[in-house]
């Protein structure tokens, strides 16, 4: 039996990621009433692989295996993906969101200010990701350090704890946003499982959850959905808003792994910031960059790959992520999630595998040998201009998304600062419009 809340708000925010963090914390800097719905728990983070796997490794929950044995991840935690992510921030391409009468600009020009957002110093840029760079820039690649959103002074050499959830403060992620909201009055509910939208004669207006075993109903003037790629479109297919299951993109990952002998002493590497710097073929949709992984990580794509021979290695090995931009396709569904890739999809794997190993060999690296591929980037299921318009609204009024579904077309960037700003903008946007 559900209980109806007492509390009304101006809006309810489904999801902490960026998405939703972002807009949450932009209404209530201008004094809506919000309220935070999230799944996953608001404990701190501690950066152990245990506390990550819990959030982004349990089937079906943080992990969905597709047909072809490949793994899509995202975490269900305060903050969402963000928590374990890469850190790295790349500008949103500003003609696909132009062609739907999108601009971004304003709110990526706050964001600039409000972020700590720059490429790593030297100091902070670790043994493989340096080697990696000397030997692209030999081969004359294009190979830049790329923005990252960590603080380097809270930020430690010989640390990889940004990829299971920084416990220094350094790396920023969602939940500093979501912080930022609750001090300008916000009310985060965690471990609310948000199961459908309520709608009343056509319009949202409000929630259904699960919060401690009891289902609880919240009511507020609008709800902005924002609980992913694939939490989303599955919210909107479980209150019959969606015709059909959503497709979507997932930008795939190969590793392309090689090991040599000859790392400083001092410091013989496996332990750093992931993705310091890197290169891209964005008129091909291909995209590399360094990848320390940390120990077990690196284990488990090794034997994933059948290499046996290299699970020791860990400490030698030269890792390039060569990341892709997939076609949209495949399903999200109520229970699974699945996606394959397309012939396009393989030939840029391909051509990016290629280059990988160019620059691997340059470094001096044997035994090389790429993963199976694996995605972390499921977007593009409730695209703007088909599910939701350019303000963001499906068809139901009062209803609105604003995470990585909305993305319009298949994407192959890191999405976090097109998120900030799209909900720093829808933010504005509902705060000056009384409807
Ligand atoms: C290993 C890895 C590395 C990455 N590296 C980078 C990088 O370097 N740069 C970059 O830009 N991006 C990176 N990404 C991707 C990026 O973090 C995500 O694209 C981004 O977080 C998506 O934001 P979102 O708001 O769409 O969704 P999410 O961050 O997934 O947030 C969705 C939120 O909704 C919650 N939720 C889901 N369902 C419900 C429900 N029913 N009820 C209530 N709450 C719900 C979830 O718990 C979560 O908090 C990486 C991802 C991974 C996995």
């Amino acid at each position: 039996m559900s209980t109806p809340s007492r509390s009304s708000f101006d809006t309810i925010v489904v999801g902490t990621g960026p998405g939703g963090a972002s807009v949450a914390r932009e209404l209530a800097r201008n004094g809506a009433k919000v309220a935070m719905l999230e799944q996953g728990s608001a404990a701190p983070l501690n950066g152990t692989l245990g506390q990550m796997a819990a959030m982004a490794a349990v089937p079906g929950k943080g992990a969905f295996i597709h047909r072809d044995a490949s793994l899509l991840v995202r975490a269900i935690t305060l903050g969402g993906t963000s928590t374990i992510n890469f850190a790295t921030a790349a500008a949103p391409p500003a003609a696909m969101f132009a062609a739907h009468g999108i601009d971004l600009e304003p709110a990526l020009a706050e964001l600039r200010a409000e972020l700590p957002m720059a490429p790593l110093p030297d100091a902070l840029v670790g043994p493989m990701a340096a080697r990696i760079m000397e030997a692209a820039r030999a081969l004359s690649l294009d190979w830049r350090k790329l923005d990252k959103l960590i603080r380097p002074e809270a930020c430690r050499r010989g640390c990889w704890r940004c990829v299971t959830g920084c416990p220094f403060g350094a790396k920023w992620t969602a939940r500093d946003f979501v912080d930022e909201a609750c001090r300008h009055g916000a009310v985060l509910q965690a471990d609310a499982r948000v199961t459908r939208m309520l709608v009343e004669d056509g319009r949202a207006v409000g929630v259904e959850a699960q919060v401690g075993g009891a289902t609880r109903q919240w009511r507020a003037g609008r709800v902005v959905l924002a609980a992913g790629g694939i939490g989303s479109p599955r919210l909107l297919r479980a209150s019959q808003l969606l015709a059909r299951p959503a497709a979507f993109f997932s930008d795939p990952v190969v590793a392309v792994m090689g090991s040599v002998d000859d790392l400083p002493d001092d410091e013989p590497g496996g332990a750093e910031v992931p993705m310091a710097a890197g290169a891209s073929w964005s008129e091909d949709g291909i995209a590399l960059a360094d990848l320390t992984l940390p120990q077990a990580m690196y284990q488990a794509f090794a034997l994933q790959a059948g290499r046996v021979d290299r699970l020791l290695a860990h400490r030698r090995t030269l890792s390039i992520m060569v990341k892709i931009r997939d076609e949209i396709g495949g399903r999200v569904g109520q229970r699974w999630v699945d996606k394959t890739l397309q012939p396009a999809d393989r030939e840029k794997f391909d051509r990016g595998i290629g280059i990988a190993r160019g620059i691997l060999e340059r470094a001096g690296a044997r035994h090389v040998f790429a993963s199976h591929h694996f995605a972390a980037h499921p977007g593009g299921s409730l695209r703007i201009g088909d599910q939701v318009d350019g303000g963001l609204q499906t068809a139901t009024p009062g209803l609105y998304v604003c995470d990585a579904s909305v993305i319009p077309q298949p994407w192959g960037l890191p999405p976090t600062l097109t998120l900030l700003a799209l909900g720093k903008r829808l933010g504005k946007q509902l705060s000056g419009d009384a409807s």
